[in-house]
Parts: structure tokens; C-alpha cells; sequence
């Protein structure tokens, strides 16, 4: 049940934040984008507009491509320009570093100074969900990093991007394909309405995978710590390395020091006012407040309960976190499009993906 609400032009949102003049002069320039639409059941390998990508990409314009989590915006991680108009094309601080990726463990070393545990933790998780930090080799420009001497590493699974860098044969630097500080984009659809026009090209490839971004793990200390939790769990990581800690996921204020340059930044905000509350609490609380223009973000059971003018099912029940967290952008950007003044929104149980889950909704929540 996905309740369609009044077509409302949406609440103008302000600049992100750490926007410099000189990048809001290029983010108004307009280009034409090519949208190539690509059916999951294509031969990626051979895909003209696989390759027409990769040729994009080395050449130093920009890409938004699916990957099994969101969808990334690429561009040549060898060259500092490509990284300067990324974050001009998303509107991101410069100080807020961006994953580069390659196709296969081979390569890594090729940029990044792999160490013993970075192999064992790729050559598990690895194509998958997940981003080591590792110390950085010369050819990765300052701009790539944010000014880190460290660098972070991802090997996507989903076949269009494996058949894209493969072809492109270059590391490619790629955050997710949003305009900083929305909801991450988890269909091409969500790319082309933030990105249409300030980027070369989009693949759009329909519904991403897992719906959040990768777990995010620095290997440049002992523990190692989770700095972003992802679908590669805490206890997944256990497994190989039984000391890792998740650490510092909250989103500090302007004048903290974040371990995660990320971290710092609002993220994932509609422009309505985000409320978290568990199945029972959420179902009271919108009874309580008897304001038909509330839009609840809940599971079909919250939903029946509530019987909402806007509603947006993000999962059966609250042991389903999965489609949760693969629909919760998706629920975000659908608060954006009826410009939703408050939201009511289900937490799921903080264990497994979970942790993932609450880390993104409690960041849409800060104001
Ligand atoms: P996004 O590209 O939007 O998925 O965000 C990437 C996130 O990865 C950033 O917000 C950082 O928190 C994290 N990250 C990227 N590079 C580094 C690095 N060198 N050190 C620590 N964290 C990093
Ligand atoms: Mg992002």
C-alpha cells in the first residue's frame, strides 16, 4: 500500500553547507545529460552504453552508475578535476572524502598500500558492500581524499558497475549520486532528478540493491573501527576480525573533530521535520496528534493501524529491516515530493543491517 499525496511543489531546501561561491557559479551551469536506460538482463560486458561510460569516465567527465547499494557518481580518481566536479556537481564540502573503485582485489594495490588485513577482509567481502581505508599511494590527487593521506577502497558487485570499471580500467572516485545532504538515490530515476543536466551521463538500471550505502571500515588503526555501518554487519566482520568496534556514527556538530570527514554533515534530510518512533509508539503518537497532513514512513502494519492520508510502506512488519532499509531513501524523497511539513517514522531493531538502518533515519532526524 504506497498512498500517493497531493502533488505539492516541493519546500525549497537551503545551499548544503561548505558550498564555496566558485562552485555554485559551475553547479549552475547546465549540460546535456545522456540517460541511458539498460535492462538488468543485458550482456554488460559488450553494452554500448557500458562502454560509451567507461570512455566518459577516462576522458574526465562524470558518470552515475548502479551499484548493489546506491547509485555512485563516477569520475576519474586519477585526475583532480574529475574529483572537483564531483563536488560541484552534488554541492559536497570538499573536506568530505569520496570511495574510489576498481573491479578486483588486483588492482587496489595499484593506488592504496594494501595490508594483511585489508586482503582478508576484501578477499571475504569483497565484490560487496564494503569500504576499507587505507594509507594512500602518490597518484590518488589530495582532491580525491578530501587532503587525507588515506584513501577509501570499494569492489562493487553489481554487474553494470563490475562491467563498467572493467572496461574503463581506471580507478573511479564515486560518492552516492545525490545532491549532498538529500536521501542517497537508490533508482535511476532519483539520479536524473537531482543530477539531470550538471552531469555527462546516467546508467540507470531501475531499483539499486541493498538501498544504503557501503559499511565503511578504517584499516589505518588498530582496532579496527567501523566508521559507517553498511549491509557487511559488525558480526560479519567479527568473523575476521574478532577486536573491530563500530565507532563514532553520530553526526557531530560544526566545531568537532570527525574521525569520518563525512561525518560532520547533515545527511539523508527531507525538508519536513523527522520523528522516529517504535510500531506501538508511532501508532500512538499519530492518534494523538489527529493531523491528516503528518506522512507516515512505516510498515504495512503501522499503516493499517493508522489508516494515514500519506503513507509510504517501508516494510511488512517490524522483523522486516531488509526492505526497510531498501526502501527507506526512497520513503524520504517521497516526504520531499508532497513537501511534508512532519514525518512519523519506524524504527527497526538496532542489531544486524539494523544498526545501518537507525544510523541513516537518526541522520535524516538531526535538524
Ligand atoms: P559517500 O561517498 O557519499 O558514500 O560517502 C563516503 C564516506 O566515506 C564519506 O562520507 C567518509 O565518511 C568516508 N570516507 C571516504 N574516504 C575516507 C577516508 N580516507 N577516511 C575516512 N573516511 C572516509
Ligand atoms: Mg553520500
Amino acid at each position: 500500500m504506497l498512498r500517493q499525496g497531493l502533488r505539492r511543489k516541493p519546500a525549497l531546501g537551503g545551499w548544503p553547507q561548505g558550498i564555496r561561491l566558485f562552485e555554485i557559479l559551475i553547479m549552475t551551469e547546465t549540460m546535456k545529460t545522456i540517460i541511458e536506460k539498460i535492462d538488468i538482463n543485458a550482456d554488460f560486458a559488450s553494452h554500448p552504453a557500458v562502454l560509451k561510460a567507461a570512455e566518459v569516465l577516462r576522458s574526465g567527465e562524470l558518470v552515475a552508475f548502479p551499484t548493489e547499494t546506491v547509485y555512485g557518481l563516477g569520475g576519474n580518481a586519477l585526475l583532480a578535476d574529475s574529483a572537483r566536479r564531483i563536488y560541484a556537481a552534488k554541492g559536497r564540502p570538499s573536506d568530505n572524502p569520496l570511495i574510489v573503485h576498481v573491479a578486483e582485489l588486483a588492482q587496489v594495490s595499484e593506488f592504496a598500500e594494501l595490508n594483511e588485513r585489508a586482503v582478508r577482509v576484501l578477499e571475504r567481502f569483497a565484490p560487496g558492500p564494503i569500504t576499507v581505508v587505507l594509507p594512500k599511494k602518490p597518484c590518488i590527487p589530495k582532491e580525491v581524499t578530501g587532503g587525507l593521506e588515506t584513501v577509501a577502497v570499494r569492489i562493487p558487485s553489481h554487474p553494470v558497475a563490475q562491467a563498467m570499471l572493467k572496461a574503463a580500467a581506471i580507478p573511479v572516485a564515486a560518492p552516492s549520486a545525490n545532491i549532498s545532504g538529500k536521501p542517497s538515490p537508490t533508482d535511476g530515476a532519483h539520479v536524473a532528478h537531482d543530477l539531470n543536466g550538471r552531469i555527462a551521463m546516467i546508467i540507470d538500471c531501475g531499483a539499486s540493491g541493498v538501498g544504503l550505502e557501503s559499511t565503511v571500515l578504517d584499516l589505518t588503526v588498530e582496532p579496527a573501527v567501523i566508521l559507517r555501518p553498511g549491509a557487511v554487519t559488525l558480526e560479519d566482520l567479527q568473523e575476521i576480525l574478532p577486536d573491530v568496534v563500530l565507532g563514532g556514527t553520530k553526526t557531530l556538530s560544526g566545531a568537532e573533530a570527525p574521525k569520518a570527514p563525512g561525518m560532520k554533515y547533515r545527511h539523508y534530510a527531507p525538508s519536513g521535520k523527522v520523528e522516529i518512533y517504535d510500531e506501538a509508539e508511532l501508532i500512538a503518537a499519530y492518534q494523538a496528534a489527529a493531523d491528516p497532513e503528518i506522512v507516515i514512513l512505516g510498515s504495512s502494519s503501522v499503516l493499517e493501524a493508522c489508516q494515514p492520508k500519506y503513507g509510504f510502506e517501508l516494510a511488512f512488519d517490524a522483523c522486516d529491516v531488509v526492505t526497510a532499509a531498501n526502501r527507506l531513501f526512497a520513503g524520504l524523497r517521497y516526504c520531499d515530493e508532497i513537501g511534508a511539513k512532519r514525518i512519523m517514522a519506524q524504527s527497526f531493531a538496532a542489531e544486524g543491517l539494523g544498526v545501518a538502518y537507525m544510523n541513516r533515519l537518526n541522520k535524516a532526524a538531526v535538524e
